[in-house]
């Protein structure tokens, strides 16, 4: 008889479990933990899509096979996010608290990209977080004009789940190691 290797509750409590929405939208990575709180209380059940990995968890009194993947059988609790307001708090968070021009982390301001005095808009492809310094220098003019380059194109922030499932599709298509 074989022995079962030793098992490694710790090291197993790790791992990390890919959530789907009801109709199979990736909607986040979460810690296994959480996995099994959804699973034991009916909140998710297992998906096995043929590749997908599980694991044995066991406690004193239950053995549970917690797969990578697991499925909501509730509501999508992100249905109702919409896109933020261009304020200076979320215009900051998306900009990743950096000066679009110059990669600044100190002094930030607003920066519309075409000014307002030339028609721009105040809207989230034409805000950006800019330093005072790159403000200044650039003034009422277009990046171009000022000799500045945006590092990003601005464009509206987009849902978080939106956002995990394209990450989550490539990572599928680029596997880590393989
Ligand atoms: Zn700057």
């Amino acid at each position: 008889m074989e022995a079962q290797p030793p098992f490694r509750q710790p090291h197993i409590l790790q791992n990390s479990v890919v959530v789907f929405s009801k109709n199979y939208l990736p909607l986040a990575r979460i810690n296994i933990k959480r996995a099994i709180v959804l699973l034991v209380t009916g909140q998710a059940e297992s998906v096995n899509f043929g590749t997908t990995k599980q694991w044995e968890v066991r406690s004193p009194s239950i053995v549970l096979q917690v797969p990578e993947h697991i499925r909501l059988t509730v509501g999508n609790p992100e249905r109702h996010w919409k896109v933020p307001p261009v304020n200076r708090r979320e215009v900051l968070r998306r900009d990743n608290h950096t000066c679009q021009y110059c990669g600044s982390t100190k002094h930030l301001t607003l920066d519309h990209v075409i000014p307002r005095s030339k028609g721009g808009q105040h809207t989230w492809d034409n805000v950006v977080t800019a330093c005072e310094k790159c403000n200044s220098t650039k003034r009422d003019r277009l990046p171009h004009e000022a000799g500045m380059v945006l590092k990003t194109k601005p464009k509206a922030p987009i849902h978080p789940a939106v956002a995990f499932a394209e990450q989550f599709w490539n990572s599928q298509r680029h596997p880590e190691g393989e």
